[in-house]
């Protein structure tokens, strides 16, 4: 099992960054073991889209600051990139604040504009997957994850994270061809085997939290940094971090597997599972859901989009791409109802077998 190392801090006050990150990283080894002078160190933000940093949708920009301070302090030459899903590219590195940041450290940003295929011949699901050119220059690659919620798979952290190597609109066509839950999380499995980052160094300082992450979720103090070798330890370390606290997880329903006839699991998908929802106030009809949606699944019979439920495979990516945050998840009465006697039913447990230790 690899280490992982858990930090505190408080603000992305820069020394208090420098400090805290450095700790975590000594205690896996210290940065020189993993960066050695004159390698090319890309730095893998968290750039979903055009987001303000107070947000928590993105990796903090002081956080990038950070570490590239301290790869320039091994010998490393730190190049810094990310391909939002659907945002311009440019205008989303200068609004997440990462512009600045290179600029000010003479530090380049790449975009992840060209791709080219990797073989992975040892891949469960996956033989082979587009990757941004960019990420295939590096000699290593330091994945630098935001820690939030997410509709599809429960959190977004450095696994998910790396799904960003595959440039721009390419990763919904990933998420048609992975429908389910189970099939999505393999993919992101296969596609670390083709994109392994040496290390993984988490901004959970302001997490996100709630049902609407990973864009439109409630931004969260949780005041830790995590640093692992290893992308799945340092997710499931901080999950397990949050997971007894007030933190706001999305509870997710086992995948539901519905025996009978196709037209009978649909309407029961279609009446227990979570869906996309637009909220028609804030929509300025700009379609943008409908381009990224590769599943066909939304149409436009009035300024608004329309959603086909038997044709979602709830991937979220209309939420995450909304550039006016016009659309939620969505869960019916039953659901909720559901997860509630599921969540009231598991803290009897926990208080039944906590008495009994005593
Ligand atoms: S829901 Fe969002 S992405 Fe879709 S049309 Fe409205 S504003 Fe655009
Ligand atoms: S409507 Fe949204 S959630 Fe459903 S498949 Fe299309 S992009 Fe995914």
């Amino acid at each position: 099992m690899q280490k992982v190392s858990l930090s505190k801090c408080s603000t992305y006050q820069e020394s208090e960054l420098l400090s805290s990150i450095k700790k975590s990283l000594d205690l896996i080894g210290g940065l020189p073991s993993f960066v050695k002078p004159g390698q090319k160190v890309l730095l893998k933000v968290n750039m979903l889209g055009a987001h303000h940093p107070d947000k928590a949708v993105t990796t903090h920009p002081e956080f990038l600051r950070a570490v590239i301070k301290l790869v320039k302090e091994v010998g490393g030459t730190p190049f810094v990139g990310d391909s939002p899903g659907f945002d311009n590219a440019k205008k989303s590195a200068e609004v997440c604040g990462y512009l600045k940041v290179c600029s000010e450290e003479r530090v380049p940003f790449v975009y992840f504009n060209e791709s080219a295929e990797v073989k992975n011949p040892n891949g469960k699901r996956f033989k082979s997957f587009q990757i941004a050119k960019a990420v295939l220059d590096a000699d290593v690659i330091i994945n630098l994850p935001k820690f939030k919620t997410h509709g599809l798979t429960g959190i977004t952290c450095a696994v998910k994270n790396m799904f960003g190597c595959v440039p721009g609109l390419l990763k919904s066509e990933y998420h048609v061809k992975v429908p389910t839950r189970k099939e999505f999380n393999i993919m992101l499995l296969d596609l670390l085997e083709v994109v392994k980052p040496a290390l993984n160094i988490v901004d959970a300082v302001v997490g996100m939290e709630g049902e609407n992450g990973p864009h439109a979720g409630d931004p969260k103090f949780i005041g830790l940094i995590a640093v692992s070798a290893d992308a799945e330890v340092v997710d499931q370390a901080l999950y397990d971090a949050v997971a007894d606290t007030d933190f706001k997880l999305v509870k997710l329903l086992p995948e539901i597997v519905v025996p009978g006839p196709s037209f009978v699991r649909k309407i029961v998908r279609s009446f227990l599972l979570e869906k996309p929802v637009v909220k028609k106030k804030k929509c300025t009809s700009c379609k943008i859901c409908g381009k990224v949606c590769k599943s066909q699944a939304i149409s436009y019979p009035s300024k608004y989009p329309k959603f086909d439920y038997n044709k979602c495979i709830r991937c979220f990516c209309c939420a995450e791409m909304c550039p006016e945050h016009a659309i939620f998840v969505s869960r019916s009465r039953f659901t909720r109802f559901l997860f509630s006697t599921i969540s009231r039913l598991q803290e009897l447990r926990a208080s039944l077998s906590g008495r009994n230790e005593k």
